[in-house]
């Protein structure tokens, strides 16, 4: 029997969680699979959604190109843009979009020879100060590139600092900055918009720029796998776990009440305690920050990570679990445990998690009927 530390991808899932970002949002929606889809395994989310997907969003052209490669014809937008002048010929080549979000970028692109014109996402920075061009530069640039013979259409865009927290009112200011910028261009009735990542969508509804000449674009990320990003919303009760981490009990041993285990002996046992070895460590992407009583499920039953995760393995608490043997299921986290509850005894975010998940085997399944 091979290693037992198993990603099992449900595109089912996948697509479902789709349907619900377009259902709340409305408009359209970019499917955003960077970062191998948040470590999903890119080309499989794109296949599973490509005949409803209004299009892709990608960190890098290299992330676009495995994406062309594996036959994706729909549109797949570069949230970066390029990074240096070299890239504009594949981009036209391979027919990508762009997010231009600074000045030196505007510069090469209106400086380059292209065989075709390229459609452009004009990000302007509305206070989260990542990337973006500022407000007072931004009806220029607008102009300066709408009037060149290298770009063909305009979206106007921002990007949210804080729309997972509903304790502030930043994501309508930054709304409102974009909104009392934009309204300085004659024809914004009828220019595409983009504003919302998951948490807008599930969250702040109103954030939706609505005309009737226009499309709005959601960029819906983190939620299609499933995690929700703002746990108070109620249309995040509808999303479906995408990946489920799987291994298997190895070992099982006993050690009395003070006994230690592990690496730096940082569990010390309050009772005698029956010790479960598991086949998943922080090489396999499972955080090595998570804490003693992370919830773990073995054989269906939600117990606790005890003492420090090594590379290889880790230790659960299997003492009132007595029918659990070597070889039973454990799932790290999926359908029974929450990736944000492992994230957060872990001090991290489900999208962290994902993203470092490697060397396990990677199943996909697809119920075509959900
Ligand atoms: C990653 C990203 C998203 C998706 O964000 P989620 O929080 O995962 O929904 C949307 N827009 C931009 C610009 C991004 O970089």
């Amino acid at each position: 029997m091979s290693r037992p530390a198993i990603a099992h991808i449900r595109l089912d899932a996948f697509r479902h969680n789709y349907r619900v970002a377009k259902k709340h949002y409305g408009g359209k929606a970019l499917a955003v699979i960077k970062a191998n889809a948040y470590g999903h395994g890119a080309v499989h989310c794109a296949k599973s959604i490509r005949s409803e997907a209004d299009g892709f969003a990608v960190a890098c052209l290299e992330e676009a190109m495995q994406l062309r490669e594996a036959g994706i014809t729909e549109p797949i937008l570069l949230l970066e843009g390029f990074f240096e002048a070299a890239e504009l010929a594949d981009i036209v080549a391979h027919d990508l979009w762009l997010v231009i979000h600074a000045h030196w970028q505007i510069d090469i692109l209106l400086a380059a020879k292209l065989k075709r014109a390229v459609k452009v996402w004009l990000k302007m920075d509305t206070s989260m100060h990542r990337i973006g061009l500022p407000p007072q530069d931004y009806l220029a640039a607008y102009r300066c590139l709408k009037a060149h013979d290298n770009v063909s259409q305009m979206v106007l865009m921002t990007h949210f600092a804080n729309a997972d927290n509903l304790s502030t009112n930043h994501t309508l200011q930054q709304c409102q900055i974009f909104q009392e910028t934009i309204q300085g261009l004659n024809d914004s009735a009828g220019i595409d918009t983009s504003v919302a990542n998951s948490a807008a969508i599930l969250a702040w509804p109103q954030t939706q720029h609505k005309t009737h000449l226009a499309q709005h674009w959601s960029r819906p990320g983190i939620m299609l796998y499933g995690a929700n990003p703002v746990l108070e919303s109620a249309a995040g009760q509808e999303l479906l776990p995408v990946m489920q981490l799987n291994s298997r009990i190895i070992s099982i041993s006993k050690i009395k009440k003070g006994e230690s285990i592990g690496y730096g002996s940082i569990f010390t046992a309050e009772r005698d305690t029956t010790v479960g070895i598991v086949a998943c460590g922080y090489a396999d992407g499972y955080p090595r920050s998570a804490t003693t009583g992370t919830p773990v499920a073995v054989a269906g039953h939600i117990t606790r990570l005890i003492g420090r995760v090594s590379m290889d393995m880790l230790s659960v608490d299997l003492t009132d679990l007595p029918a659990v043997a070597v070889g039973s299921e454990v799932e790290l986290w999926g359908k029974q445990v929450s990736a944000n509850a492992v994230a957060a005894s872990a001090g991290t975010i489900a999208y962290e998690l994902f993203c470092h998940v490697k060397r396990v085997h990677f199943q996909y399944f697809d119920a075509a009927n959900i």
